[in-house]
């Protein structure tokens, strides 16, 4: 079989199983991988430690094979189109709800993708009599993958650090499948596939949309983000406390962020659809859920872990834990700063987290600064009374004294 015929089988077998976007390229070494180790020295990884592991295989992904194996020779770039719809207005700028970003609306697309890939691989090995395996990966390994969404025609990278197609745009979830079958020239820098008419006008020319709508400043400049500034790291990725002077620019957003994808002119006027996996069509409570709901006593999935397993099984939103979303939601509160939050942010003051306790008292603090309310100003000296841990005592003092 050609590699030409066999590239036709991938590219059908992938939009059957439901991806929407399959390229080839050869594996070589990463473009930018210069680019990303300086990243990773400058600190910009914070807690994603994950990130600083296996640079050489970042490098040079050939080297994901196993030593016994044929080494990769074609990497299979597949991308899943997950946009749905826009968030009304009506939901995303009500203070009184923590919107969620898109991605996140249906189940965890890692699981749904990986034994998509494995069974991608399966049908390569069935064609060409392969025994050892393909290796599959959805945002797990070391691969840089927009660097090869671009390498390999899917798309470009936009300023705003997103793989972009000009006609699909930018909510595209990323994944690879290495093989060891040589199915494009490895001179040809875009190898396999008809060319698409796009390339031309790849690139997002004199728009700087994007960096000028962050609202914590997180683009250090075009195609360079500093996460530490990131709404979706400190929401996804830091089990930390989140530093007070990005607090009020959160808004309502209690997981991850959409603002630098939703201004970008390439996602402008994208029609609703539903995603061809059907895991990602969006759980209406999870697009962005009332603040105050998690707190019911009939369903408290923001202080009992067993209501919060139960809520969020398949969604990807279980990454930030418990603490780490309860977290999320009193900064949420805190921007809300509406009397109606006391008795939420009082049983938050209770939770065994402290990270949780810091949080909730500077929301606390946000409504005492608004409201000169005499509860929440009974609950912070209360809760300072018995409080054992000196960061949170530090908040709850910087609360009673009005200290934003
Ligand atoms: Fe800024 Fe949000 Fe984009 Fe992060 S995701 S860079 S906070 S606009
Ligand atoms: Fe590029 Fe503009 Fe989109 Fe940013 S908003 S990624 S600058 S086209």
């Amino acid at each position: 079989m050609t590699g030409a015929a066999l590239q036709t089988i991938i590219r059908n077998e992938s939009l059957r199983l439901g991806f929407d976007l399959c390229r080839f390229t050869p594996v070589s070494e990463a473009p930018h991988a210069d680019f990303f180790d300086a990243w990773i020295d400058a600190g910009r990884a914070g807690e994603m430690s994950y990130l600083e592991r296996n640079r050489e295989k970042r490098r040079f992904p050939a080297r994901l094979a196993e030593p016994s194996a044929a080494p990769f020779q074609t990497m299979v770039v597949l991308g899943v189109d997950y946009h749905q719809y826009d968030l009304p207005p009506a939901l995303r700028d009500d203070p009184s709800r923590g919107v969620i970003a898109s991605y996140a609306w249906g189940d965890d697309y890692h699981e749904l993708i990986r034994p998509l890939l494995y069974e991608l691989d399966a049908l390569i090995r069935a064609h060409t009599g392969r025994t050892s395996l393909g290796k599959g990966l959805v945002d797990t390994g070391p691969v840089l993958e927009r660097d090869w969404a671009a390498a390999a025609g899917l798309g470009f990278t936009g300023k705003n650090c997103c793989t972009i197609r000009p006609g699909v745009g930018s909510w595209l979830l990323l994944a690879v499948l290495l093989i060891p079958e040589k199915l494009c020239d490895p001179a040809s820098a875009v190898a396999a596939g008809p060319q698409p008419a796009f390339r031309k006008t790849m690139t997002c020319g004199r728009c700087t949309r994007c960096l000028v709508a962050c609202p914590t400043d997180a683009f250090v400049g075009a195609y360079d983000l500093d996460p530490q500034r990131c709404i979706s790291y400190w929401t996804i990725e830091s089990r930390s406390i989140i530093p007070r002077a990005l607090r009020a620019r959160f808004g309502n957003r209690i997981f991850g962020c959409d603002i630098c994808q939703g201004v970008c002119p390439y996602n402008r006027h994208l029609p609703e659809r539903a995603p061809l996996l059907a895991g990602l069509h969006a759980h209406q409570a999870r697009v962005a859920p009332p603040l105050l709901e998690g707190f019911d006593p009939s369903r408290p999935y923001w202080l009992d872990q067993a209501a919060f397993s139960a809520q969020f099984a398949r969604s990807p939103i279980k990454r930030a834990k418990r603490a780490g979303m309860l977290r999320n939601v009193c900064v949420a509160l805190g921007n809300w700063a509406d009397a109606s939050t006391v008795p939420a942010l009082t049983q938050a003051l209770r939770d065994p987290e402290p990270v949780v306790r810091v949080h909730a008292a500077w929301a606390t603090g946000r409504v005492l600064a608004k409201w000169t309310h005499a509860p929440a100003a009974a609950l912070l000296r209360t809760a300072l009374d018995c409080e054992p841990d000196a960061r949170v005592r530090d908040e709850l003092q910087l609360a009673l004294a009005g200290i934003p």
